[in-house]
């Protein structure tokens, strides 16, 4: 009988404050990439890791790859023999949701400058057409590249029905994006991937919301094959903690906005106003990182030639 104490305080300690259920909607941006999503070489792909847990997840995938026969980018990923549209197939029949990551995958601040409002969102909708095409859903929910998007675009796609995600303020800390920095692990020579590990790193973040009161979140990865070996001992973790996993229309069904709005009662969820722990530097990818590190790209920033594919 002694030992059911400290477990059963263990148990007690892994509640949510709330008596809400603890969740985690696990997101994938840049793909489909085949070669990460089937594996190559042997190596398990991001498919069957979330098979093997029974995990469904949700993909932020780039309108360009679910053009005709596209199977990727020539300068770093491997053509397996299976193109993105049917990857993106694969995924829906396992259950997973397809969202809005742009059809470019261009910095939308810029090119507003340069090229105006109307094509930022024509960019986003183009993405959207394309995933409906291909999913037969048209997807809800927009991550623009590097979370960067110009208020006005913002305002006129929720006006169109569009639910943008975010890493920063107004939003309530539960609904914002957790960077998981795991761009920072692809490549040859991974210097700034976070110590000791990328899921020890995850799973830090994770800690300093729970002090919070905070058990809920979205965390961001891309379709990486880092990513991908790192998953199962994350996912592992994160059960023994006993949280579930969702897509993210679950995840917004049960969080917010409308729960969010009853939480907001709660003192802890207005503490909070940044939710990563990312180094100052590293939060932008696109701005810090300008050339893909060599061996595999977190994201491609220009379109490889329609020719090509
Ligand atoms: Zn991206």
């Amino acid at each position: 009988m002694l030992r059911i104490v400290p477990v059963f305080l263990l148990l007690l300690a892994s509640l949510p404050a709330s008596g809400n259920e603890k969740l985690v909607a696990l997101t994938f941006d840049d793909g489909p990439r085949p070669y990460v999503l089937f594996g190559q070489s042997g190596a398990p792909g991001l498919i069957h890791v979330l098979d093997q847990a029974h995990v469904n997840a949700t993909f932020f995938v780039m309108g360009w790859r679910l053009t005709p026969r596209t199977w990727g980018d020539h300068r770093f990923e491997t053509n397996i023999g299976i193109n993105c549209v049917d990857a993106v197939r694969a995924l829906v029949k396992r259950g997973d949701e397809i969202e809005d990551h742009t059809y470019s995958h261009v910095q939308l601040e810029t090119a507003e400058k340069s090229k105006g409002e109307a094509w930022v969102i024509h960019d986003i909708q183009h993405g959207a057409e394309l995933i409906e095409a291909v999913s037969g859903r048209r997807p809800v929910y927009v991550r623009p590249p590097d979370w960067i998007l110009p208020e006005d675009a913002r305002h006129d796609l929720e006006q169109r029905g569009y639910h943008i995600l975010t890493i920063k303020g107004p939003a309530p800390v539960p609904l914002r994006d957790i960077n998981s920095l795991d761009y920072l692990c692809a490549g040859l020579r991974p210097v700034h991937c976070p110590k000791p590990s990328l899921s020890a790193s995850v799973l830090r973040q994770i800690e300093l919301r729970e002090k919070k009161g905070i058990y809920t979140h979205i965390l961001a990865f891309h379709e990486l094959s880092t990513t991908t070996t790192m998953l199962p001992e994350l996912i592992t973790d994160l059960r023994a903690r006993g949280y579930r996993f969702v897509t993210i229309r679950e995840y917004m069904k049960l969080v917010g906005p409308h729960s969010i709005t009853a939480q907001n009662d709660r003192p802890h969820l207005r503490d909070v106003s940044h939710s990563t722990s990312a180094p100052l530097g590293l939060l932008h990818p696109l701005g810090e990182l300008p050339h893909p590190p060599k061996g595999e790209a977190y994201e491609p920033l220009s379109l490889p030639a329609a020719g090509k594919m």
